[in-house]
């Protein structure tokens, strides 16, 4: 069968249409700028990328227009709608109402919106993405699968603050984590791969991109992870802070002259590895002007790499142990740096680094030496396809 797979933002939507039999990928692309003026990326299997400038006020022209690129006469991946089976869309945050993905239904729709404080700006751009498709393709099957769900296996002593209960109790301020369909893909990955049994299975996945996070499976099973009510929380980001003194925030609103929003854009949009090296956000940006001398830039890379050894060391005491640990996402996949310092902090676990696997890229590989106690691998995330198999498995 065919899944278009929807990943809608608040002024972009992802998709790509995969075939769930062969799982090719048979088109995919964004739209971009949406209710500002509008750009069409397709680009079909095999194929050169097509962008097309055109308007989109809203997301039903958005959609509409991948529609027409999908089916197009002489580009198109598909010859009609009917040949799209179901859809499968990205939503952000569940809250502690779903723990798998579902079939949406008018009940679902009513609960991904009581979801929306939760994340403002994330789930109405979802709930927009799932009701246009509903108009333009009547009766296809639709299903959500949400960043929170995997981590709902976590039990209450990892989700639960040091706040008063009552924030707990009326307004569901919990760790929540996020990236959970990258996290479940990976570990079970990471499980079939080194063969592991996955009733008896311990697995750090290090979810490391513009976005990281870090998570401890436990037989399949989420049992902590990094990301917090919201993703800010956790390792220092591309322009995330990642974990700070709660303090701080009062501290720097008063030197700088800022309310709770202007806290908030430093912490969420000018922290992290841009505002360590006030250079860039982009890993790659850094790992060069770090090469060139720039301090701040090595300074970033360093906090970045201490911060997610220090997470691993706490998630081996969660866990009671570790057989695999596993680098995932833009930087964990194509930053073997980043993997060496890392590992270079883990030689209590026994881990060596086998440095010339640690220096191939693109495949699903283990980067510790035959003889490491602990297996360390890299494992490429794709979050379209584990949607794509979550959305069949719902629709058989
Ligand atoms: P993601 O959010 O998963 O797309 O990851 C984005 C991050 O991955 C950015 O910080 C990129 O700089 C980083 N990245 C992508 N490719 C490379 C590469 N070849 N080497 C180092 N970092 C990379």
């Amino acid at each position: 069968m065919n899944v278009l797979v929807i990943n809608c933002g608040s002024s972009s939507l992802k998709y790509q249409l995969i075939n769930s039999d062969t799982e090719e990928v048979l088109a995919k692309g964004l739209c971009e700028r949406i209710g500002i003026d509008g750009r069409l990326v397709y680009q079909k299997a095999g194929c050169d990328k097509e962008v097309t400038e055109a308007a989109m006020p809203t997301h039903k022209e958005a959609i509409q227009m991948v529609l027409d690129a999908l089916t197009n006469d002489k580009t198109g991946a598909i010859e009609s709608l009917k040949e799209i089976d179901a859809v499968g869309h990205r939503v952000v945050h569940g809250g502690e109402k779903f723990a798998s993905s579902v079939v949406i239904d008018d009940e679902v729709i009513k609960a991904v919106e009581e979801c929306n404080d939760l994340a403002p700006l994330h789930n109405p751009a979802n709930l927009i993405g799932i009701n246009v498709c509903k108009e333009l393709m009547p009766g296809v099957p639709m299903e959500a699968v949400f960043d929170t769900a995997f981590h709902q296996t976590m039990p209450a002593k990892d989700y639960l603050y040091g706040l008063p209960i009552e924030y707990y109790e009326k307004y569901k301020v919990r760790r929540y984590g996020f990236h959970g369909t990258s996290h479940s893909f990976v570990s079970k990955r990471t499980v079939e791969f080194l063969g592991l049994d996955p009733e008896n299975s311990k697995v750090i996945v290090c979810h490391l991109g513009n976005g990281s996070s870090i998570s401890a499976v436990l037989n399949g099973k989420c049992i902590d992870t990094t990301m917090g009510l919201t993703p800010l929380e956790g390792v220092v980001m591309g322009t995330r802070s990642g974990n700070i003194d709660p303090a701080i925030m009062e501290f720097i609103a008063k030197k700088e002259n800022l309310d709770i929003a202007g806290i908030m854009n430093v912490l969420n949009k000018k922290s992290g590895l841009q505002g360590l090296s006030n250079l860039s956000s982009d890993f790659r940006d850094l790992e060069n002007a770090a090469k060139s001398g720039n301090k701040n830039a090595e300074n970033a890379i360093e906090v970045l790499c201490y911060g997610i050894a220090k997470f691993v060391g706490g998630y081996v005491a969660a866990l009671n142990g570790v057989d695999a640990i596993t680098f995932t996402a833009g930087i964990g996949e194509n930053a073997a740096t980043v993997r060496e310092k890392v590992v270079g902090y883990l030689g209590y676990l026994g881990i060596t680094l086998d440095e010339e696997a640690n220096g191939k890229r693109g495949e699903e590989i283990v980067i510790s030496t035959p003889d490491s106690k602990v297996k360390v691998c890299v494992i490429p995330t794709n979050e379209e396809l584990a949607i794509c198999r979550e959305t069949v498995a719902l629709v058989k």
